[in-house]
């Protein structure tokens, strides 16, 4: 008897500028995948969410989207923003953050991985380098509420007494549900979770944070926890980022560390990100780190390995950790010096977008 697939639905957004570019190399890299694995993943492909579309239609996406993509197992995207065109304020809040929203996407998540063949951008502080899978982190950001809630506002204008004020909320709900999503994450990692808040400057909402993350550690008494304050914690990110597995965050704090993670790893064109709603009530996002990069747009020498980890992202959300844990393989494979395989600009080389995509999907179905 064999055993029966199950079939995925997924919407393709490629976007603007080098999501156009890097999708392709994503897809192809999914499609090995499938077959080495013997999954279902059904495409459909989206020309919203980008300049163009805009162009014709006075708006980033149909009026109904939400039932046009409500009905996806997931999307994968590409990269949004034409700033020469329309600025990102209308491209961003037309697109993504409407999806995030809708779709209840509230958690953000970043794994940052030294992979080999990458210049680590930092050292210990004995002047050694860090070796490749030697930092290996995962933030996860609260991605509703926190510090970006617009209540609040304006007092005395224009008077001498101006004053301004926006609120910081935090909801039980909001905060255990993304808590034990990190938990669940750091259990099947390697058992370590770090908190960061300022309780000792936010009085307020961090202590509740940090009181929400005693109560959950008492669930998880497998994973060890660590609570630091923001300040020292960024300062721990680059004198010691090995020491990290799990570490989760407020909306404003993880967004400071979900880009100083990557940074810590290398090339903004590997890094991959999701949007998630664990619940799988709603659809979640797949995306690269980078975006659009008008500078480099239309070359073909984007690097693809950030859409194609993100694709990697997708399918263990799917299910498949197996066919994720290949997918990293097939690309530190590739990244390995002495692999041969060609290099985008960015990464030394020479090479083109496809090329490297190309590359990863045959070191994925050479069984890497
Ligand atoms: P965003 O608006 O999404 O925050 P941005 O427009 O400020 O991002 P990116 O589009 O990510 O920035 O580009 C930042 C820089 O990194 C640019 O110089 C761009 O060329 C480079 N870059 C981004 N992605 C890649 C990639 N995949 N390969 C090579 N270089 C990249
Ligand atoms: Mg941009």
């Amino acid at each position: 008897s064999s055993t029966p697939t199950l079939g995925h639905r997924i919407a393709v957004i490629p976007g603007d500028g080098i999501g156009t570019e890097v999708m392709p190399e994503g897809l192809r890299v999914l499609e090995a995948a499938a077959s080495r694995f013997g999954l279902d993943l059904r495409f459909e492909t989206f020309d919203f969410a980008c300049w163009p579309y805009y162009e014709r239609h006075g708006a980033m996406l149909p009026p109904d989207w939400q039932d046009i993509l409500g009905g996806f197992d997931a999307i994968y995207f590409g990269a949004v923003g034409w700033p020469e065109k329309i600025p990102d304020h209308v491209s961003l809040w037309g697109s993504l953050l409407q999806f995030r929203r809708a779709f209840d996407q509230y958690v953000n998540l970043r794994p940052a991985r030294l992979m080999p063949g990458v210049r680590a951008p930092l050292v210990r502080a004995d002047g050694t380098p860090y070796a490749p899978g030697e930092i290996d982190m995962l933030i996860v950001r609260e991605n509703t509420e926190g510090e970006y809630s617009s209540i609040g506002g304006r007092m005395f204008e224009g008077t001498e007494r101006e004053l301004v004020v926006q609120e910081t909320v935090m909801t039980r709900h909001g905060v255990d549900r993304v808590l034990r999503f990190a938990f669940e994450q750091a259990r099947r990692r390697r058992g370590r979770l770090t908190s960061a808040t300022k309780s000792n400057g936010i009085a307020i909402t961090m202590p509740y944070w940090d009181e929400r993350v005693r109560a959950m550690a008492a669930a998880y008494p497998d994973v060890a926890v660590d609570q630091y304050h923001i300040d020292i914690l960024t300062a721990h990110f680059v004198q010691r980022p090995d020491r990290f597995d799990v570490v989760v965050a407020s909306n404003l704090f993880g967004d400071i560390l979900s880009d100083l993670a990557p940074a810590c790893t290398g090339t903004i064109g590997i890094a991959p990100s999701a949007n998630l709603n664990p619940e799988r009530r709603f659809p979640s996002l797949f995306e690269p780190v980078h975006g659009s990069a008008p500078d480099i747009a239309g070359r073909g020498i984007a690097n693809p390995i950030g859409q194609i980890w993100s694709g990697a992202l997708m399918l263990d959300f799917l299910g498949h950790r197996e066919a994720h844990d290949a997918i990293v393989r097939a690309i530190e494979a590739a990244l390995a010096p002495g692999s041969g395989a060609p290099r985008t600009p960015d990464l030394g080389g020479r090479a083109g977008t496809a090329d490297l995509g190309r590359a990863i999907a045959e070191a994925l179905r050479a069984g890497a």
